[in-house]
């Protein structure tokens, strides 16, 4: 969500001030640091980074600082307090707001401050994005209204809301129009989604997945997050019904123990997740599902841990995000005593992120020798010559092709499993070009 943020940022500024994005923070007019305070570790950076910009506005006083997200959301104030050097602090929810509190900056040389929640002016208020690969994330719904126990999304980006579904259905329909293939509808629940319909209809997140399946041009249709407690009886159905929905959800289970998704508030228990993916592999057998777990939550004893690392022999998740609890400012959990000595806390992070890879390295050995749907997005890395792709699975194939299989879905045969990458041989390409790439130098 946020390098999606970031994204339309940049496009934001490119329309209104023409600025260009440079890597070389020495180059630029405005640097701008889009925050995450998801967990503390993301947050503790955002002080060190200001640090080092510090020395850059001595040395150009007209340098303009901005810091933005949900740092900003949830500090404000504070961040001014500890760098008073900062000119904007922005929220999530107010990024379109940036070329407006630029020129305020420029004018009255005082540091401004506009962290509010005006939901759906966002989206209106944002340019076009720029295209630059087959593949395109289009947000379709922001914020959160579950309010777990140990998260601080609610407080900091507000609660759900949807755009409305005939606005997203006309973005996604300009993105295939410019080349488009493949998009991944973003939320923070994204399966909560329930947009107005121009009809005075609300649309949910399967009604969304269907239309957007007749888009002509978009052949590849991903999401996430999403969360268990939105995931219907209608969206399970679209596995059934939608090949161009992929064989992959990021389900969050968070922990394999009731009691401590009862401490989370999670609202759903272990054995209606495990019904809710014996539902889904009902209708696509071969379907890969990735997760997000917390370890050394409050209270999580040994067999709370024991029962976490059950659940994923169970289920046999794919390639995971894993993290160490972590209290977050404002959140419930944040007055439970965080009793898990760290040591612990890392030591079941091991384990489990070990387990874990394991299971995705035997899910990328059984792909040796099937053949793969790959769309092709860029050269492969380490050698040019080659080209590189992502399976349904999102994992990464490289392999030796023409220069004009380039934005095409390819098949390819997988000939070897490597720990962050799979090798393959072109099979052959019955999907039509992408002018998208196609142009691009070979
Ligand atoms: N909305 C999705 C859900 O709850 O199912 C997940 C989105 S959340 C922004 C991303 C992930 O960060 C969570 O799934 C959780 O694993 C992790 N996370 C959130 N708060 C955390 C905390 N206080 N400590 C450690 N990890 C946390």
């Amino acid at each position: 969500m946020n390098a999606y943020d970031s994204m339309r940022l940049g496009d934001t500024l490119r329309e209104s001030h023409h600025l260009e994005i440079t890597a070389d923070p020495e180059a630029a007019d405005v640097l701008i640091l889009n925050t995450c305070s998801v967990r503390e570790k993301a947050q503790e950076k955002v002080f060190s980074q200001l640090g080092r910009w510090r020395e850059l506005k001595e040395q150009r006083p007209e340098l303009i600082i901005g810091v933005g997200g949900c740092v900003a959301s949830q500090e404000g104030q504070q961040i001014l307090n500890r760098a008073p050097y900062v000119d904007i602090i922005f929220g999530p929810q107010t990024l379109h707001r940036l070329p407006a509190l630029i020129d305020e900056t420029i004018r009255v040389r005082q540091p401004s401050i506009d962290i509010d929640f005006p939901e759906i002016e966002k989206f209106d208020n944002l340019p076009p994005p720029r295209i630059e690969s087959v593949s395109a994330s289009v947000s379709v719904m922001e914020g959160c209204s579950k309010y777990c126990s140990f998260c601080v999304v609610p407080y900091t980006r507000g609660e759900e809301f949807s755009r409305p579904f005939d606005d997203v259905i006309e973005e996604i329909a300009s993105l295939s129009e410019q080349g488009v293939r493949e998009v991944t509808l973003l939320g923070q629940n994204v399966n909560g989604y329930q947009g107005r319909m121009h009809n005075g209809g609300v649309a949910d997140f399967a009604l969304l997945l269907r239309y957007v399946s007749e888009i002509d041009g978009i052949d590849r249709i991903r999401y996430t997050t999403s969360h268990p407690l939105d995931f219907s009886a209608s969206l399970i159905e679209a596995y059934a019904d939608l090949p161009k929905l992929v064989s992959h959800v990021h389900l969050p289970v968070q922990s394999g123990s009731d009691r401590i998704l009862r401490a989370m508030k999670r609202q759903y228990t272990v054995a209606q997740y495990v019904y809710l993916i014996q539902c889904l592999r009902e209708k696509r057998p071969n379907i890969s599902i990735s997760s997000d777990f917390i370890v050394g939550f409050p209270g999580e004893t040994d067999e709370d841990f024991a029962a976490t690392m059950q659940l994923i022999d169970q289920v046999r998740f794919d390639q995971s995000f894993s993290f160490l609890y972590s209290a977050r400012p404002g959140t419930p959990a944040s007055d439970f005593a965080d009793d898990v000595p760290q040591q612990l806390k890392q030591q079941r992070l091991e384990i489990l992120q070990v387990r874990i890879n394991e299971l995705a390295r035997d899910i990328s050995s059984l792909m040796i020798g099937t053949v793969q749907k790959v769309l092709v997005d860029r050269p492969a890395k380490k050698n040019p010559n080659q080209l590189s792709g992502r399976t349904e699975n999102n994992r990464v194939v490289n392999f030796d092709g023409p220069h004009w299989l380039m934005g095409r879905f390819v098949d390819v045969e997988i000939t070897m499993a490597l720990p962050n990458s799979l090798r393959g041989r072109y099979v052959n390409c019955d999907s039509p070009g992408s002018q998208l790439l196609a142009s691009a130098k070979s």
